[in-house]
Order: C-alpha cells, then sequence, then structure tokens
C-alpha cells in the first residue's frame, strides 16, 4: 500500500473510508455520557432500570428492549456502515430469523444460490415452514433474476463475494432491478466488513453481519448485526429483535466493541496476507485454481475493484487430487486449524462440502462447484512466510 499526503493509496479498488477508524474509536463513545467519565464503555449488566414513576423512565427500562453498552455498538456498526440505524441479535442467524420473520406466509424470498450453509438451512428448513416460499438465484445471471421476481416477492438476498466459491455481483445493478419491483434488499457483508464495502451506498436496504466473524476478530463472540438508513424498516426490526428476544449480552456487546478498534488495522493485514498466500498458490503445482476476487485472474476483478476496497483474508481454493488428498492436505496443516468459521486473528482451513456446507443438498453443491478439493481458507494475521511454510509442508505430504 503506498501512502500519499499521509493517505493510503489503494491501487485501483474503491479509496479507503474517510475517517473509518477514528469512527471506530469515537463515535458515541463520549466519555461525558457517563457520570463516571469512563472513557472505555461500562458493561452495564443490569436487567432492570429504576424509574421516576410508573411507566415514567430516564431511557432504558428492561435490557431485552434496550441497553447502554448495546446501544454503543448498534450506534458505532451504523456509522461505520454509512446507515443510520444499527441493531443486534445473539447470532448472524438470529439477525437472519428476525429478517424473514418481517414476511408473512405467502410472501416470497430471493436468495443467492452460493450462501453460507446455515443461512440455506435456515431459509429452506425453517422459513418454508412458516409458509414463507424461498427461490435461489445466481445474481451473476440478472435476466434470471428479473424472471423469478413474482408477485409476491418481498425480499432478495445475497452475499457478495459469495461462500465458499467467491462470485462477485453488481450491487448496484441488482438493487436498481429490485427497486423497480419494491424489494427490499438485504447484502450480508461478513466475508468483507464495512471496512471494505459500505452495501447502503449501492442502493441495498439493509446490511446484514455475522459478527462472529471479522467485526469482532477474535474468534470469541457470537452476534449477529442489520444496519439500515431505513426508519420503517428499523422500527420494525428493532420490535423483533425485542419480541423475538434474539438480543446479545452486554459482555459480549463490550468485547466486540473493542474488536471494532482494530477493525481497520486488521482487515489491511488480512487483505496483505490473503494475497501473498493467493499468488502463492496460483504458482503451486498442486494446485487446480484459485478463487480470489482480489486476484487479476478472478473473472470478476474489474467489478469488484469499482465497488469495494479489496478483499478479506477469506477465498477458496482447488486441490489437484481427491477427497483423501483434501484431507490429508488439511490434517498435516500445523499453524492453519482445521475448523469452521472464519475472520478471526488465527488462520482457519476447511473443507466446505462436509463441512460448512454440508447442510446444502448434494445437487445443489455439484452445482455450485461445492467439490471434495474445494478448500476454504481464512487467513489471519500471523507473519505471512511461517504460513507459506506451513502450507508447503502439507502440500509435500498430498
Ligand atoms: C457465520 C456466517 C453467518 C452466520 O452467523 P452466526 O453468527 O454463526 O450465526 C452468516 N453469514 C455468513 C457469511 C457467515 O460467515
Amino acid at each position: 500500500m503506498s501512502q500519499q499526503n499521509g493517505v493510503p493509496q489503494n491501487d485501483g479498488f474503491l479509496p479507503y473510508p474517510k475517517g473509518f477508524a477514528t469512527n471506530a474509536i469515537h463515535h458515541s463513545q463520549e466519555p461525558e455520557q457517563w457520570d463516571s467519565m469512563a472513557v472505555v464503555t461500562p458493561i452495564v449488566t443490569a436487567t432492570t432500570y429504576k424509574q421516576f414513576g410508573p411507566a415514567n423512565f430516564k431511557k432504558y427500562e428492561y435490557s431485552r428492549s434496550g441497553n447502554p453498552t448495546r446501544e454503543v455498538l448498534e450506534n458505532v456498526l451504523a456509522k461505520l456502515d454509512n446507515g443510520k440505524y444499527g441493531l443486534t441479535f445473539s447470532s448472524g442467524l438470529g439477525a437472519t430469523t428476525a429478517l424473514f420473520s418481517m414476511l408473512s406466509s405467502g410472501d416470497h424470498i430471493i436468495s443467492g444460490s452460493d450462501i453460507y450453509g446455515g443461512t440455506n438451512r435456515l431459509f429452506n428448513k425453517v422459513a418454508t415452514r412458516f409458509g414463507i416460499e424461498i427461490t435461489l438465484v445466481d445474481f451473476t445471471d440478472l435476466e434470471t433474476f428479473k424472471k423469478s421476481i413474482k408477485s409476491n416477492t418481498k425480499l432478495v438476498w445475497f452475499e457478495t463475494p459469495t461462500n465458499p466459491t467467491m462470485q462477485v455481483f453488481d450491487l448496484k445493478a441488482v438493487a436498481e432491478i429490485a427497486k423497480s419491483h419494491n424489494l427490499i434488499v438485504v447484502v450480508d457483508n461478513t466475508f468483507l466488513t464495512s471496512y471494505l464495502l459500505r452495501p447502503l451506498d449501492f442502493g441495498a436496504d439493509i446490511v446484514c453481519y455475522s459478527l462472529t466473524k471479522y467485526m469482532n476478530g477474535h474468534s470469541d463472540v457470537v452476534m449477529g448485526a442489520l444496519v439500515t438508513s431505513n426508519s420503517d424498516l428499523f422500527e420494525k426490526l428493532k420490535f423483533l429483535q425485542n419480541s423475538m428476544g434474539i438480543v446479545p449480552s452486554p459482555f459480549d456487546c463490550y468485547q466486540v466493541n473493542r474488536g471494532l478498534k482494530t477493525l481497520a488495522l486488521r482487515m489491511e493485514k488480512h487483505k496483505e496476507n490473503a494475497l501473498v498466500v493467493a499468488k502463492y498458490l496460483e504458482n503451486h503445482p498442486k494446485v487446480e485454481k484459485v478463487l480470489h476476487p482480489g486476484l487479476p485472474s478472478h473473472p470478476q476483478y474489474e467489478l469488484f475493484k469499482k465497488q469495494t476496497s479489496g478483499h478479506s483474508g477469506t477465498f477458496s481454493f482447488y486441490l489437484k487430487g481427491n477427497i483423501e488428498s483434501s484431507k490429508k492436505f488439511l490434517q498435516t496443516l500445523k499453524i492453519f486449524t482445521l475448523a469452521e468459521s472464519l475472520g478471526g486473528y488465527e488462520s482457519l482451513a476447511e473443507l466446505p462440502s462436509v463441512m460448512t456446507h454440508a447442510s446444502v443438498p448434494p445437487e445443489q453443491r455439484a452445482v455450485l462447484g461445492i467439490s471434495d478439493t474445494l478448500i476454504r481458507l481464512s487467513v489471519g494475521l500471523e507473519d505471512v512466510e511461517d504460513l507459506i511454510v506451513d502450507l508447503e509442508n502439507a502440500f509435500s505430504s498430498v
């Protein structure tokens, strides 16, 4: 990364968001708001709050409906996404549960076909039981997307880049089509975070997060969030957050707020390390193909540059061989931990076909290219030369 007048330049990608790190550290966290003038947001564990008179309370009444520690986090999250309102949930899937609960029986969701396995399961095994119809679509094909819109379609849901095959969608184009049919557009931005992509700027209505991943970044909290600038959607979702009881704990909110302080720094390093690893893999004789949208070899590299400030540490590659080669490779790795999840400071590796995406039906996995040799990496913050040595050692074992 080069510098110009102290401002980092971002070769061909969108510039980094102005004031991002300052906002992550200071927005909504003025010490003056606390009687103690505490510089660090206090963890308020109280479940209930004293009232001046019956139904006459200062700001909070009960911690499911509102909590000071949680509110600070929700405000920062909104700010970082150029949004007006933030809401946090007990997990990323908890946030998605609130989303589909805005709909009613008979409504229709158009979802990206290549999405987080748990979201796929939630839509197809839970939402459908409440009479919600789901259609899976490849959003690189805008004509098919248009044709799949029906009179009962209410919501469009997708991830970009997709998980685990790293397809990139044209955010503006999808949002424009959706808008012309009055559909709510939701983007799951877990893979890139608000540091690298701000979907509301491209016309999305709601940004969804598993904060469990990069946003918290330390693999020690499970939490989700939604950010929007639409006050109607916010009111509906806030009502559901409280009514359905899908709220996070104040301690966890403190942890995520702390994690956000280093988000800009961490994402820079994830991005840098992952690019080094991806280029190494691209030149490796035992690698079939690398799927990383920050590489010029990616089919949607040019589009990706226009809508993001770069890619994070998570990407996939095809190993030459079969399921046995994949198993041997993954079991030989020492610094990369064989585990599900992504976005923490530590490097992880996994086999989506039998791990994160095992709940996706086999026929659908075949269409998407989630084969037994597709390996997903979450490149962490270790010294990258150690990561390369670790990978080289694993390659020698297969
Ligand atoms: C992990 C993940 C989720 C689910 O989040 P949880 O916090 O585990 O409930 C949703 N979307 C993406 C892209 C994820 O990686």
